[in-house]
């Protein structure tokens, strides 16, 4: 859903588990603050199964396209299992407009972002650079109401996945873009029912 679209806006945002904000990173407003823990949704678990379909199309895929990720609640951790696809309206390389998912049956919604290589002028050095939100990315997530968001870095040599709390992306819903959060991936090499970061 639309490409990053600038590099210097990387030392802006940050990950919302620094214990303090960083230089330059805005602080969280009481607002913020009351909006991540009005949420009882908090970690994202995806199934082996489903992570390995998911990265399996990522890696294929030479355009965009949305998955519905369905599964069960347990306390404040989305347990994810299955996917449904949205019919979509339009599909291009770094763009995807879906029809919505359907909000009661969906847990987070997944698109892929396909690898075409290094873009100086978006600040991508490596495929993990593209595990992040853009900008129309951050406002269909803000619009939407779906405890989560994922995406997958496709056409790349290991698979990449990343995701982020709707909530996150509320808080951070003026940035340019929205990347990956440390802590998450550093819990990503192990794949098999990694859970989330912050
Ligand atoms: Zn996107």
């Amino acid at each position: 859903m639309g490409r990053a679209v600038c590099v210097t806006v990387w030392l802006m945002v940050g990950a919302l588990a620094a214990p303090a904000p960083a230089a330059g990173q805005a602080a969280l407003t009481p607002a913020d603050s009351a909006i991540l823990n009005s949420q009882p949704l908090k970690r994202l678990v995806l199934a082996p199964s489903l992570l390995r379909r998911l990265s399996l199309l990522a890696a294929g895929l030479d355009r965009e396209v949305v998955l519905c990720l369905q599964g069960t609640v347990v306390g404040d951790t989305a347990l994810v299992r299955e996917f449904a696809m949205p019919d979509i309206v339009h599909s291009s390389v770094d763009a995807v407009t879906p029809l919505p998912c359907p909000p009661a049956t969906t847990l987070a919604v997944w698109h892929n972002h396909p690898w075409v290589g290094p873009d100086s002028s978006f600040g991508l050095r490596t495929p993990e650079d593209l595990c992040s939100l853009s900008q129309p990315d951050l406002r269909t997530v803000v619009a939407d109401s779906i405890p989560f968001a994922v995406v997958s870095v496709g056409r790349a040599a290991q698979p990449i996945v990343c995701w982020w709390r709707r909530v996150q992306a509320v808080v951070n819903r003026h940035v340019k873009f929205l990347p990956r959060f440390p802590r998450q991936w550093l819990e990503l090499p192990g794949l098999a029912g990694a859970a989330s970061g912050p």
